[in-house]
């Protein structure tokens, strides 16, 4: 393959030529082999493949066949229940994911029976923690029989309320979703953007999961590289762009684990040459993992998911610390809203920091945390550069990034999301996004409509 006048990071432009899943050669004027099958970039950029350092897979196939359940879709009761009513069910239930109590409250069985009495019904919390069932669901599910499983909430009088708490693998088994899904779709919606690799950070990624992204690459259903995070069990077999990645611990600030405790499980983890990755939210999640980590020693690859909320001297504890920070701009835009409503005013500053960390030299790359956030990565770059909310308030102006620095977060090695950026040249991997456009005019409107043709492994696998 022969990339014809593609932009290289230089600003000059190159013909490139593409073997096996390398780039073999970059130099002005190459002639094309007999028979190489040629394509002119037209002067449009030629960028590393985009690396989502921070998503959920199965979390993403699933939520494209659910009905999404709070804003930007529906924002109060009436818009709830009229998505619900035009839902189709799969499998006899109807999903919905992405809600948010500012639509119609916590929601248990009970408030979703008057919603949706007569399908079973699974609605998903926008944190990705808690899954709510109406009545004919709990039914289904068992939860009525004398079932002892924590994170089944129950009323005063021991009934199961509908609301389950962090138990996504129980209940994955309970409804027989054992045969892992369909990962095409999800592929080629990440091809659509330019994302040539992910890291997937779900936290309970153990043997079944591991093996089911392994036949889904191996398929080519999924055609970008993938870094697995996930429990102490997920195997250390390697097969093609398959890797295991950090083991991943989710912190909750209501049920926050023992210091010692936490600071055992991060050096088991590196005993077996693996990083820890933090999940932390709160302030009091993120200064827990920080002191942890120092008291228990550091990995390389070490790193700390979200770190929504960082106050000042939480970014100097951090930055003494050799840790990588991987963040989700994109919730600036898609949340920002709500947040200007529920967030102090003088804590918005500290809302999903960009610069802050850079300036305190802290590594940081970025995750779309899809389904949770927009898949789309062109989105979270522009959001680190405009730090604008869906209705156009700008938050935490100060953080605001370069679009250059904002593409950075995306193209940094899959092991090293705050390393220096992958570079267009001889020998590197052909993990490629050519752009319609030059740089020079594309980085005044990221968007992922400009992504004209996505390369993985040298073989075209987004645009004609
Ligand atoms: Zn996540």
């Amino acid at each position: 393959m022969l990339i014809r006048r593609a932009e290289i990071g230089d600003g000059e432009l190159r013909d490139v030529r593409l073997v096996g899943d390398r780039i073999s050669e970059l130099a002005e004027g190459l002639v094309a082999a007999n028979g190489e099958e040629v394509v002119d970039a037209e002067g449009g950029a030629l960028l590393p493949g985009l690396h989502d350092h921070h998503l959920h897979l199965f979390a993403l196939a699933a939520a494209r066949c659910s009905v999404v359940c709070g804003p930007p879709g529906p924002s109060n009761r009436d818009e709830l229940a009229a998505v619900l009513r035009s839902a189709n069910p799969r499998d006899g239930w109807i999903r919905g994911v992405g809600y948010h109590d500012s639509v119609a409250g916590p929601l248990d069985r009970w408030s979703l029976d008057r919603l949706e009495p007569d399908r079973p019904l699974r609605i998903q919390h926008r944190s990705g923690a808690l899954w709510i069932v109406n009545s004919l669901g709990a039914n289904r599910l068992g939860l009525d029989a004398a079932i002892d499983v924590p994170g089944v909430e129950r009323s005063a009088d021991g009934r199961a309320n509908g609301r389950l708490l962090r138990i996504d693998g129980w209940l994955r088994e309970r409804l027989g979703e054992a045969s892992p899904p369909d990962f095409s779709g999800v592929g080629a919606c990440l091809a659509g953007f330019g994302v040539t690799g992910v890291t997937d950070a779900t936290p309970g990624n153990g043997p079944v999961e591991f093996e089911a992204f392994g036949s889904a690459v191996a398929r080519r259903d999924l055609p970008q590289r993938l870094i697995v995070m996930g429990r102490a069990d997920l195997p250390d077999t390697p097969t093609h762009r398959v890797e295991r990645g950090a083991r991943k611990l989710l912190l909750a600030e209501d049920a926050l684990p023992e210091f010692d405790e936490l600071v055992g499980w991060m050096r088991d983890a590196h005993a077996i040459d693996r990083p820890v990755a933090v999940h932390c939210v709160t302030r009091a999640e993120l200064v827990l993992a920080a002191t942890a980590f120092a008291a228990a020693g550091s990995h390389p690859g070490d790193r700390i998911e979200h770190a929504s909320v960082a106050p000042p001297d939480v970014v100097e504890l951090l930055s003494e610390l050799p840790l990588t920070v991987v963040t989700q701009p994109n919730f600036i835009h898609e949340r920002g809203d709500a947040y200007l409503e529920e967030v102090e005013v003088g804590e918005r500053a500290w809302l999903y920091r960009c610069r802050g960390w850079l300036e305190a030299g802290i590594p940081l790359g970025g995750g779309t945390d899809a389904p949770f956030g927009d898949p789309d990565p062109w989105n979270a770059m522009r959001a680190a550069v405009e730090r604008s909310t869906r209705r156009g308030q700008v938050m935490g102006e100060q953080e605001a990034l370069a679009p250059e620095r904002a593409l950075a977060l995306f193209t940094t090695p899959s092991n090293a999301p705050g390393g220096a950026p992958r570079r267009v040249e001889a020998g590197a991997l052909a993990d490629l996004c050519l752009l319609t456009r030059p740089w020079s005019e594309a980085r005044r409107d990221l968007s992922s409509r400009q992504v004209r043709i996505t390369f993985c492994e040298g073989r075209r696998v987004h645009g004609a």
